[in-house]
This record gives structure tokens, C-alpha cells and sequence, in this order.
């Protein structure tokens, strides 16, 4: 098969912009898609933005700016990605649309075209159930700033051949990003572990064991992570904290799952982290 050249992305938000951006200054062609003119001008500002910082941080030259953003096309309209190889889906995390966009894509797309979702929680079979190219449906879960951030979860569906995993491992890594294969399961790989050890921090609060500060100092310093389980459940929001073990407990029936009862007392009175002013720590 031959190497992905031009990549059409449906959603220019937090994650679509970072991917449009890793996909640019790597030398792939981008195609865009939101919902409005005012969605895409604004992913495409951001990339613009970030693309600043770095020539100010002397990583890339104004050409190196000015060749990325010539490679990123923007629209609003799923015809422009009729060209696309390979269509990343960031869009809203809600199953019916996810569902919905991925059957409009497979209705338009070459045959031959590969879908990806970057969903975080839907099951990567489940969503390939719903196209015709189940085979070429595969899951890119990247992470949160993009451009920063060296991994890529590539998440096999049960239908997934190895011809698709084999094309998008070999982008990814063209993107200078460090794949890791997954088999589709609820939080594939890394949230699967975060968010039970975050859950585990908030036990250890409650039974006193030690002292917010402590256990985040504990857990940096130990474990060498470079924010503290506590400190880091405020930055994600405590409420998707609680949402996600919700989410193992059902899906996988294990009590090992079940959320601490700390979590959802705080979760209940509104501190929620970072984003209400007061979640373990007060903003
Ligand atoms: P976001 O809200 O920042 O962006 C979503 C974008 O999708 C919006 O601009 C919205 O207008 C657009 N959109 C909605 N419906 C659309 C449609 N029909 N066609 C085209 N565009 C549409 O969300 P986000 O944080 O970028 O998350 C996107 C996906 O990435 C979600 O599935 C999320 O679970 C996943 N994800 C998020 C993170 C994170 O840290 N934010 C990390 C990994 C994965």
C-alpha cells in the first residue's frame, strides 16, 4: 500500500487543529472540516498561534510556518474530502453523532479510503459495525496538546485488517509520533490505567492515609510523574474523573472499578477542578 499523502480531519476543535498541525508541518496534506466557517477559521488560527510560538522558541523558521499552513485546506462541506486516503474523525464525543458521521463518510469516500476515530470512550467495533468498510475503520486516539505530545493509541478494531493498521502505524510514525497497538477495550490502554490510579488517590484521601500534597508529592517524586494524581484529576476535570469509572464498572462488571465515594461527594457539591475555581485545590 502506498503511504498516506493527504489526510481529511472532521472537526477543527482542540484535538482536530493539533492533528491538522502534526499532519502539516510533518509534509502531509490536510482537508479541514467543521460545521461553520467560524469553527474552521478559528482551528485554523490556532494552529497558527502555535505555529508562532514554536519560531519564537527558534523550533521552526517563518517558511516552515507558512509551508505548513499552504498544506492545510479548510471547509465546511464533506465533499472537499473526496480526495482524502485516510479521514481522522475528532468531532464532538457523542455516540449518535459519531455514528452519523462516519456513515456519511463511508457513503462519499473511496473505496479504498481508511476512517479513523480519535473517539476516548466509544468502542472502535462497534463504530465500524455501522460502515461498509468495517476492515478499513481503525481507531487514532491522540493526546491532548497534539503537537506536544509523542503518542498515538492505534486501536484495532475486531474487524480491522492488517493492511489498515499497517497504513496508519506508518503515519503516525511519519508524524514523529511513537505508536502503541491496542485492541479495542474501554479506555484502551492509558486511561484505562490513569484514571483507576486517580481513583485510587482520591481513596487514599479519604481514608487519610495523607495529606493532598503529600500523596501528589509521592507519586511525582516516586514514581517520577511529573504532576500528582490529585493535581492532575483538577486539570481533566473531576467530573470526567467519575464519568470514566461509571463507564468500567458497567462495561467491564468489576467492583475493582467502582468510584470512590470522595470523588462523587465532590463531584456532587461542584468541585470539579481547574474549571469551577476549586476541585482537590483551590484556583
Ligand atoms: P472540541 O469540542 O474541542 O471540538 C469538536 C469539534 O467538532 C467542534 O469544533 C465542533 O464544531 C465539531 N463538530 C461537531 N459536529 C460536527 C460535524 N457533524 N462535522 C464536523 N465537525 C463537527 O472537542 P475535542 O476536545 O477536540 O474532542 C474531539 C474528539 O477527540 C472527541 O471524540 C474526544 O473524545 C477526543 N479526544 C479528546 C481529547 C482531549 O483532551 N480534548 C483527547 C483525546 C481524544
Amino acid at each position: 500500500m502506498s503511504s498516506i499523502q493527504t489526510v481529511g480531519i472532521i472537526g477543527a476543535g482542540t484535538m482536530g487543529n493539533g492533528i491538522a498541525q502534526a499532519c502539516a508541518v510533518s509534509g502531509v496534506n490536510v482537508v479541514m472540516v467543521d460545521i461553520s466557517e467560524a469553527a474552521v477559521a478559528k482551528g485554523l488560527a490556532t494552529v497558527a498561534g502555535s505555529l508562532d510560538r514554536l519560531i519564537k522558541k527558534e523550533k521552526i523558521t517563518e517558511a516552515d510556518k507558512a509551508a505548513a499552513l499552504s498544506r492545510i485546506k479548510t471547509s465546511t462541506s464533506y465533499d472537499d474530502l473526496k480526495g482524502a486516503e485516510l479521514v481522522i474523525e475528532a468531532a464532538t464525543e457523542n455516540y449518535d453523532l459519531k455514528v452519523k458521521i462516519v456513515k456519511q463518510l463511508d457513503g462519499m469516500l473511496a473505496p479504498e479510503a481508511i476512517i479513523a476515530s480519535n473517539t476516548s470512550s466509544i468502542s472502535i467495533t462497534k463504530l465500524a459495525a455501522v460502515t461498509a468498510r468495517a476492515d478499513r475503520f481503525i481507531g487514532m486516539h491522540f493526546f491532548n496538546p497534539v503537537p506536544m505530545m509523542a503518542l498515538v493509541e492505534i486501536i484495532r478494531g475486531l474487524q480491522t485488517s492488517d493492511a489498515t493498521h499497517a497504513a496508519v502505524h506508518d503515519l503516525s510514525t511519519r508524524l514523529g509520533k511513537t505508536p502503541i497497538t491496542v485492541k479495542n477495550a474501554p479506555g484502551f490502554v492509558v486511561n484505562r490505567i490513569l484514571v483507576p490510579m486517580i481513583n485510587e488517590a482520591f481513596f487514599v484521601l479519604a481514608e487519610g492515609v495523607a495529606s493532598a500534597k503529600d500523596i501528589d508529592a509521592g507519586m511525582m517524586l516516586g514514581c517520577n510523574q511529573p504532576i500528582g494524581p490529585l493535581a492532575l484529576a483538577d486539570m481533566i476535570g473531576l467530573d470526567v474523573c467519575l464519568a470514566v469509572m461509571e463507564v468500567y464498572l458497567q462495561e467491564f462488571g468489576d467492583s475493582k472499578y467502582r468510584a470512590c465515594p470522595l470523588l462523587k461527594e465532590m463531584v456532587a457539591a461542584g468541585h470539579l477542578g481547574r474549571k469551577t475555581g476549586r476541585g482537590v485545590y483551590s484556583y
